[in-house]
């Protein structure tokens, strides 16, 4: 046992083991996932089994066909999924999407929407980043104006994942422009809503971004020309979604962190099989040379320490602790996986030699898909702003 996993109930434990199970089938096609996902192929039958052992419920009580399973069993579940080679990248968002939705979402919206993500049917993407906004999220320009039961939508969003996959995105938008807040004298906090937009909606246009990941999923630019959006698909209430929107960011930090926690894993085991195995100097195996084996150590104890912060995060979240604080504890563990996924992809790339670089060994694609996660879901640099802000009580600079 790992001194992390005193840390789970057994139960959550459980959860590590029946992914395994279900991932068993797949594990000989591994090499065929790794093409559909080069590919932007979606492989709907692990979707299906996400749906089928109730993965894509763990974040919705059992009344909307959930299971309530919690934060900290859908964080193992990621964990294992990617340890295994496996990405679950659509569902890290369809899963914070969906926490959405039952914090904020009205009983019809959830009553429509929520049995229809748990069972599959219903795939998420989330939209916010906008050209001319970028991290600055108060400065975007999208808006929607209420119009009879519709809203009508004008505006554009950019690197907007796995559109081509997804039912619905959900959307963040002005229905107050920043000029209106000023005229009224409000913060540019105020005026921002959420909404269920159909990713099939006339009006909105659909550009591949050349960009190189390595999710399966492609990033998007969106341009949204009076995009009609039903009312009832208003996530919370109108001009509301600042809030709403920056308490869903919790789950998508620590579940971002749980695939760099998989992804290190899948590293460490890789590197250390051939270490153990590869001999070049008389009858020494290379994982004997400290300075091989050494960085495997050093990513060892830190990635004890990143599962300690994540599973108490996601832990707080479930408790349903104070936001802010969940907060601060979300982006911890996010920054620390964030920095040691590169860590990881790099010693294991070392300890491979130059077979590190073959597609072969599967090493040198996780590269890219490591390093996004010290600029995306959200970048170390505005992590470390908000723990400058909000836990050392200094001020902004921005
Ligand atoms: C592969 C990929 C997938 C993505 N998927 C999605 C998605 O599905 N949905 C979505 O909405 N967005 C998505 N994004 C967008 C992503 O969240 C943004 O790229 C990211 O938040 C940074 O915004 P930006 O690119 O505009 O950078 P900018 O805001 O232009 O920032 C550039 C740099 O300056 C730094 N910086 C900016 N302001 C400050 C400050 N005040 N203090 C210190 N440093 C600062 C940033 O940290 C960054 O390093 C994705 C991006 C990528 C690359």
């Amino acid at each position: 046992m790992t001194t992390t996993e005193f840390a789970l109930s057994d139960e959550q434990q459980l959860v590590r083991t029946s992914v395994r199970q279900m991932l068993q089938k797949y594990v000989p096609r591994r090499d065929e996932f790794r093409r559909m996902q080069l590919e932007r192929q979606f492989p709907q039958e692990l979707w299906d089994d996400f749906a089928r052992i109730g993965l894509l419920g763990c974040l919705v009580p059992e009344q909307y066909g959930g299971n309530d399973s919690g934060l900290v069993t859908l964080t193992v579940a990621f964990e294992e999924l990617v340890t295994q080679g496996f990405f679950p990248g659509l569902m890290l968002v369809t899963s914070m999407d969906a926490a959405c939705i039952v914090k904020n979402g009205s009983e019809e919206l959830k009553a429509r929407v929520l049995p229809q993500i748990t069972s599959g049917k219903m795939k998420l993407c989330f939209a916010v980043t906008e050209p001319n906004a970028g991290t600055n999220t108060f400065r975007i320009e999208t808006v929607a104006r209420r119009d009879g039961d519709v809203y009508r939508l004008n505006g554009q969003k950019v690197f907007i994942t796995g559109v081509e996959q997804a039912d619905y995105m959900l959307l963040v938008c002005r229905t107050t422009t920043v000029e209106e807040l000023q005229r009224e004298g409000k913060p540019k906090s105020q005026g921002l809503s959420l909404m269920l937009v159909d990713t099939k909606s006339p009006g909105l246009t659909k550009t591949l971004l050349p960009t190189l990941t390595s999710d399966g999923a492609g990033q998007w630019q969106l341009f949204f020309d009076d995009v009609q959006v039903p009312a009832d698909n208003l996530v919370g209430a109108e001009g509301g979604g600042a809030l709403a929107m920056f308490n869903s960011l919790n789950p998508e930090r620590i579940l971002a962190a749980a695939i760099c926690s998989g992804m290190t894993q899948h590293c460490l085991d890789k590197a250390v099989v051939y270490a153990r195995e590869r001999r070049v100097f008389k009858d020494t195996p290379i994982g004997a040379y400290q300075s091989i084996a050494h960085p495997l150590a050093e990513v060892k104890i830190w990635h004890e320490a990143v599962k300690l912060m994540m599973y108490r995060a996601a832990a707080s979240f479930d408790a349903g602790m104070d936001p802010l604080q969940v907060g601060t504890q979300s982006n911890m563990a996010k920054f620390l996986a964030a920095d040691l996924v590169t860590k990881a992809v790099d010693a294991a790339i070392e300890t491979h030699g130059g077979n590190g670089f073959s597609e072969e060994y599967g090493l040198i694609n996780l590269w890219i898909g490591a390093r996004l996660f010290k600029t995306a879901p959200v970048s170390r640099e505005m992590i470390l702003n908000y723990v400058s802000e909000w836990d050392l009580g200094l001020p902004r600079s921005y």
